[in-house]
């Protein structure tokens, strides 16, 4: 139906945002900064690139660049403007994630990009010199990278003041946006040429949607499963209401697959001949086929129910929406300082989100939204918009970077809103830790070792530190393997099913050396799509796992490791996976069932996916946390004291401030 050229150029007249081609355009020519504020849907990702384009801004061999706080969203808006400029993906319109990029050097022209590899770019382009306009994207999101990306754009515009910025958001206050880059009260030296450069004002302008009314329902009572509860009220909007698709907005791939099962059972003992259902997840680890079939309308007759995380509430649009399920809650970051653990929890949104969740529904015409939870909830217990999570994250990333891009005052650097200086204390002490900060706080050889590695800190460590134990080979796998979002098919509904493959693989050391021996029958199965299938294993996922080693491996060559084997000592690869994750060390309580923490001493259990959830041995490392009732460990391996203080000799002593980094 979107055949030819016209139509396509038809179809784009009529975004909300074409309207404004002109005024944006020149916006941006005067001006340094732009920000520009449009609901959802309006065209800011998928269009504004190409006005650029046609307006010259990527002659010259320049490029246009629009960053996304995630992979999938930069991969599907990339495809999306690919096909609007009937070219192929990952020629004039491109994309690049970790571990993956989709450009043509000399051919790709605008570039989508999360922002957290436009930041890595930086260490080998400080200046970012290829790029004439950098758009940041979806900046009413606030996340830690968006953050830090702001603050060095705006750090480069003082030396490239021709670079122009511009920040797109969905529904942020742009007054403090603009404020945080109004420059031109500071006197800043220019060399030569100062007339054709901007203003250093920033401009802001307002796309005005197109949405329609949308009904919010409550629920009358809290409610006690938002899993059934989205089951229910999914099967009531297709008894009762017209035609429209339904987007439910749940927390993490777990409820997704929950719902989607559950909804297939449900459809199945539908009468015959009534309109039936078509029901698709969406969640960030979607494979690329996947993630396609959310965008394409359901068949005649059938009403489509996308069933997504929160990346559907304003960084992926899906058209046709006219219901809208909203659980109220959302999987977030939070870190304590005080106890140094930083954890994915299943929280409240904020009325910010709700409202955004809700306006999903009026794209196409007036929608209803239903919120699984009480008025009384949203107007009383929801904060009004959500805290940025530079606020609530673990800094050992960040800090990492900003040192590496050679910002020594970590303290001082110009943020949008401050992180906590406790956290910003609890990041340079690990850092110091694991030996990639000298005592003047500065990085060593292997702190720009780490740096540089698309790793986080504390498995690039890891990785970095495996040669020493000659174990290089068995650690990329490790690593490979936790890059990816789960290994195993999607879970729920078939629990039991799933145990018991796993419990195949199992191996009484831990979930690492499990990993390795899943990859190893992988490889010895010859990668058999078939023996995946028997075995529960996501086959995508996989292939995957096998492109992110190569990767790895090459990274390592390239510093001079060479990929050795330990043949077999487990030893060696457990120390290994210490000396990455000493700081995520726990001890078993003396009630034989929980943990503590040996730095923080939060108490903490095993996740009953990880194969050492039975046999609780003394001393663990793990790689990360979930929270719900309890704080689980998930990835865990065996440990062991002696290991902990070979590994970090002063990381577990009780340190006077004075001899901290600063
Ligand atoms: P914004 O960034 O302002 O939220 P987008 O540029 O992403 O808006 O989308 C503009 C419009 O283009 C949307 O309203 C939607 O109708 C359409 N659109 C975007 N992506 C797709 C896609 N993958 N498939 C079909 N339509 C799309
Ligand atoms: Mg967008």
């Amino acid at each position: 139906e979107e055949s030819g050229q016209f139509s396509f150029e038809k179809r784009r007249q009529r975004h909300p945002i074409f309207k404004h081609r002109h005024e944006l355009l020149y916006l941006v020519k005067k001006h340094g900064v732009t920000v520009v504020v449009g609901e959802t849907g309006c065209g800011k990702t998928t269009q504004l690139p190409q006005y650029l384009m046609e307006a010259g801004w990527a002659e010259g061999g320049r490029l246009i660049a629009c960053t996304q706080p995630r992979r999938i969203a930069a991969q599907t808006v990339a495809l999306r403007v690919s096909e609007e400029m009937r070219v192929s993906l990952g020629a004039e319109v491109g994309y690049s994630i970790r571990f993956e990029e989709v450009t043509t050097p000399g051919v790709t022209k605008i570039k989508f990009l999360t922002d957290g590899v436009l930041i890595r770019e930086m260490m080998a382009d400080p200046l970012l010199s290829r790029y004439s306009v950098i758009m940041v994207d979806e900046a009413h999101e606030r996340s830690v990278t968006t953050d830090v990306l702001l603050g060095l754009l705006k750090k480069i515009q003082k030396r490239r003041p021709e670079l122009r910025v511009i920040i797109a958001s969905a529904t942020m206050d742009a007054a403090s946006v603009a404020t945080f880059f109004d420059t031109s009260a500071e006197r800043i030296k220019v060399s030569s040429v100062t007339e054709s450069l901007p203003d250093r004002k920033p401009a802001s302008i307002t796309v005005e949607g197109r949405s329609h009314s949308v009904r919010v329902h409550y629920s009358m009572d809290p409610v006690s499963s938002y899993v059934l509860a989205s089951v229910s009220t999914t099967l009531s909007i297709h008894k009762m209401e017209p035609a429209g698709d339904i987007l439910i907005f749940l927390t993490g791939q777990d409820d997704v697959d929950a719902v989607v099962n559950l909804l297939n059972t449900e459809a199945e003992n539908f009468p015959r001949n009534s309109p039936g259902l078509l029901v698709l997840p969406l969640f960030a680890g979607l494979s690329r086929a996947d993630q396609e079939l959310v965008f394409r309308p359901a068949a005649q007759g059938r009403r489509k129910v996308i069933v997504s995380t929160n990346i559907a509430e304003t960084s992926v649009t899906i058209p046709g929406i006219v219901y809208v399920i909203d659980s109220g809650f959302a999987k977030q970051r939070f870190y304590n300082p005080l106890t140094d653990v930083d954890a994915l929890v299943t929280a409240p949104i904020s009325r910010a989100s709700a409202e955004q969740r809700a306006g999903r529904a009026g794209r196409m015409r007036p929608g209803k939204c239903f919120r699984l939870y009480t008025e009384d909830t949203y107007c009383n217990d929801m904060k009004p918009e959500t805290v940025p999570e530079i606020q609530r994250s673990n800094l050992v990333s960040t800090v990492l970077q900003l040192k590496a891009l050679g910002i020594d005052n970590i303290m001082r650097f110009d943020w949008l809103a401050p992180p906590s200086s406790e956290a910003m204390i609890r990041a340079l002490e690990l850092l110091y830790a694991i030996g990639v900060l000298d005592t003047d706080a500065k990085l060593t050889t292997l702190g720009h070792q780490v740096a540089e590695f698309p790793l986080d800190p504390m498995m690039a460590k890891m990785v970095l530190s495996s040669s020493s134990n000659s174990c290089s080979s068995e650690a990329v796998t490790i690593a490979a393997m936790l890059s990816v979002q789960s290994i195993w098919v999607s879970s729920k509904g078939r629990q039991r099913e799933l145990d018991d493959a796993r419990d195949q693989f199992a191996v009484v050391e831990g979930d690492h050396v499990t990993y390795l021996n899943v990859y190893e029958s992988f490889l010895r199965a010859k990668q058999s799509p078939q023996w995946c299938h028997e075995n529960l294993i996501n086959y995508q996922a996989m292939k995957t796992v096998v492109d992110v080693r190569k990767q790895l491996s090459k990274l390592l060559q390239q510093l001079g490791i060479t990929l050795k084997s330990s043949d077999g000592d487990i030893k060696c690869i457990l120390k290994t996976v210490t000396a990455g994750f000493f700081a995520h060390a726990a001890e078993l309580e003396p009630s034989g069932d929980s943990y503590k923490l040996v730095r923080g001493g939060q108490q903490m259990y095993i996740h009953p996916s990880s194969v050492l959830f039975r046999t609780t041995p003394k001393w663990v490392v793990f790689h990360s946390v979930m929270v719900t009732e309890r704080f689980y460990m998930r990835d865990v391996a065996i440990s062991d004291p002696e290991w902990l203080t070979e590994v970090a000799p002063h990381y577990f002593e009780r340190r006077r401030r004075s001899q901290l980094p600063s």
